[in-house]
């Protein structure tokens, strides 16, 4: 895990992604640690905004990365692939030059969005054949070839290629479901080491590969999924299939069975979740990293979290607020705007609502990581974690 400098004539640095442990919950599995990468050092826990097409919507880099403060975001391999190509991105040097972004981008393997975004497609244990939802064309993910495309991006984490089954399936597909995710990482990690030894030309020669712990709602078969991909000992694991539709207490159960079986000094990842107020439940069961798309989306859509609760901007009552989204928060948006002026704009479908929604939803994602990590730190996250229960179960 640590850095490894090989002697000339191998005169490089084969360190891939590291992660220490800075402090660790007496009462919960919560930890803070520091996550280096290539591209910098992340604190954890982390959300990672998620930049689809290798862009924030609605944001600059210099927004989100010398103004919020992100240190990592997330772009979508199957959406890159597509459109412009990873061939095409390659050539031009890689997504962080491409995109203009100095610091650590995660990209995942693109399974997912075959599974929720192309209405035909057919798996079998070599890979997933599917048609494109932009212009029908016929492609195929391998565990080999997203490993490809993402070596070709120079992500810092790229993700192996998993089957993402839809909720609810029974026990014997997600079983053999399962079987299926664990040799695609067996693949995936194989293909990886032998293109990080051989090639000369990556973008990004200190990436690292995180497998994904599929299984379903079905506790036995998470945990053996975990057990069997800790034998790749690979330099962080991903807990993938939440939040597809099962009711928030079960994922709570699938992260609770699994993270006992992952590796201490890794860092754990939980796909796609979640709400404010879940993100430190998540912390608090052991997850160190977490994206997702609802601040983003939300912020489009009019919907904005605060640190007083959600705030519909549409509604009839801030037509005249003169005060900010949120008092407590520090975002260009509450600093300089009021509630009736973010109204206006979003009444007025004009395209700076989404700017300055988005730019404050991502700082309350922001805030509340600093806010568990500081907890965590200074040992008062049980009590940190009370006060979000309280404050949610009030909201109800
Ligand atoms: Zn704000």
């Amino acid at each position: 895990m640590r850095l490894i400098v090989l002697t000339p004539p191998y005169n490089l640095i084969l360190a891939t992604v590291s992660f220490e442990l800075i402090a660790e919950c007496s009462q919960t599995r919560a930890r803070a640690g520091l996550l280096h990468t290539a591209h910098g050092t992340i604190e954890t826990p982390v959300f990672m905004p998620v930049g689809t097409l290798a862009t924030v919507k609605g944001l600059t880099q210099r927004d989100l990365g010398d103004e919020l403060g992100v240190r990592i975001l997330l772009a979508n391999t199957y959406h890159l692939y597509l459109r412009p190509g990873h061939e095409l991105i390659r050539s031009l040097g890689g997504l962080h030059k491409f995109m203009s972004w100095p610091h650590a981008i995660l990209t995942d393997s693109g399974g997912f969005q075959v599974f929720s975004l192309s209405a035909l497609r057919t798996i079998d244990d070599h890979g997933v054949i599917f048609q494109s939802h932009l212009d029908g064309a016929t492609h195929t993910f391998t565990p080999e070839s997203t490993v490809d495309a993402q070596l070709a991006f120079g992500s810092d984490i790229l993700m192996a290629l998993d089957e993402c089954p839809e909720y609810p399936v029974s026990h014997e597909y997600a079983r053999q479901s399962m079987h299926r995710t664990l040799s695609w990482a067996r693949q995936a990690k194989e293909h990886f080491d032998r293109r990080l030894a051989q090639s000369q030309d990556l973008p990004n020669p200190r990436s690292a590969l995180f497998p994904i712990v599929q299984g379903s709602m079905f506790a036995d078969l998470r945990r053996e999924c975990a057990a069997r991909l800790t034998e790749l000992d690979t330099a962080g694991y991903a807990i993938g299939g939440l939040a597809v539709g099962e009711p928030r207490p079960l994922s709570m159960e699938m992260v609770e069975a699994t993270e006992p079986v992952l590796p201490r000094d890794r860092p754990r990842y939980a796909m796609g979740v979640g709400m404010p107020h879940e993100l430190s439940e998540y912390v608090g069961r052991g997850v160190d990293m977490m994206d997702c798309v609802l601040p983003t989306r939300n912020a489009r859509n009019g919907c904005l979290f605060t640190s007083q609760g959600r705030v519909v901007i549409k509604n009839t009552r801030y037509r005249d607020d003169p005060r900010p989204l949120d008092e407590n928060c520090r975002c260009y948006t509450c600093t300089r705007h009021s509630r009736a002026y973010l109204r206006h704009l979003f009444q007025s479908g004009e395209m700076l609502f989404a700017v300055l929604a988005t730019r404050h939803n991502i700082q309350r994602y922001l805030d509340i990581m600093r806010e568990i990590r500081h907890a965590i730190i200074s040992d008062s996250f049980p009590e940190y974690l009370k006060c979000v229960r309280s404050a949610a179960t009030n909201a109800e």
